[in-house]
């Protein structure tokens, strides 16, 4: 039997912590958040391990370490909506919604969509909205926000995304080919131009959508 606290514990010293990954109340939420509901029963032994896993539909829980990352480079305060696009099984979601406000994600597997929301009613996380959708196109009725985080690779910045983003908002997403991408931050100035930094390399599954991938590309 696995003590699921233990190894979240492990996982956040050794992953997390053991990489560089600093920030207090992201750490704590790391140690809170039960990543094993997120994967399937049989897969719940190797959840706390430092890579990704299936989900089901072709699709991945990513590894904690890039979750973590991403989630830092967003510099959340407990104030700011977040647009996430790829919710997937929802453990970002729920890291997210324990940090901020508000999430709205978007996802374009309903199977997923519909697992993801099961587990984060299971867990009163009810300050999150998910559709499903092309997140390509943002969420334009609930926006602006104050971040946004694509967790699947794309192509280049979709345009309707940085669009959505508050002045001073942040983006962040892995862009680059099929294969490879780098991760990047977007931020928007309050004049609205948009300066950009870049991150480690990365291997997300594909940004599917109309200014993602095509389908059949
Ligand atoms: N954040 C997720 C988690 O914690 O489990 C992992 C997401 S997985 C790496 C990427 C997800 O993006 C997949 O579930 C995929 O179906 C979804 N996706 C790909 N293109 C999309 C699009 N245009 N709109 C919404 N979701 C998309």
């Amino acid at each position: 039997m696995v003590n699921f606290e233990i190894a979240r514990k492990r996982m956040v010293q050794e992953q997390l912590v053991g990489r560089g990954i600093t920030t207090p109340r992201l750490l704590d939420v790391f140690q809170k958040v039960p990543r094993h509901l997120f994967v399937q029963e049989a897969m719940a032994v190797q959840a706390y391990s430092d890579g990704p896993l299936p989900i089901g539909e072709k699709q991945t829980i990513s590894q904690p370490y890039i979750v973590a990352l991403m989630t830092d480079l967003l510099e959340l305060t407990s104030k700011d909506h977040v647009l996430e696009i790829g919710t997937g099984s929802g453990y970002q979601t729920a890291i997210l919604a324990s940090l901020v406000r508000r999430v709205w994600t978007i996802e374009r597997i309903r199977p997923l969509a519909m697992q993801a929301r099961k587990v984060l009613d299971t867990l009163h996380l009810l300050n999150v909205n998910i559709k499903v959708g092309d997140g390509t196109l943002g969420w334009p009725e609930e926006g602006p926000f104050d971040a946004i985080l694509v967790t699947a690779g794309a192509p280049a910045i979709p345009e309707t995304l940085a669009a959505q983003l508050v002045p001073g908002g942040r983006l962040v997403i892995p862009v680059g080919d099929e294969a490879n991408q780098t991760l990047l931050r977007i931020r928007k100035a309050a004049d609205g131009t948009l300066s950009q930094e870049t991150g480690i390399g990365c291997r997300f599954v594909p940004l599917i959508g109309q200014q993602g991938w095509q389908l059949n590309s």
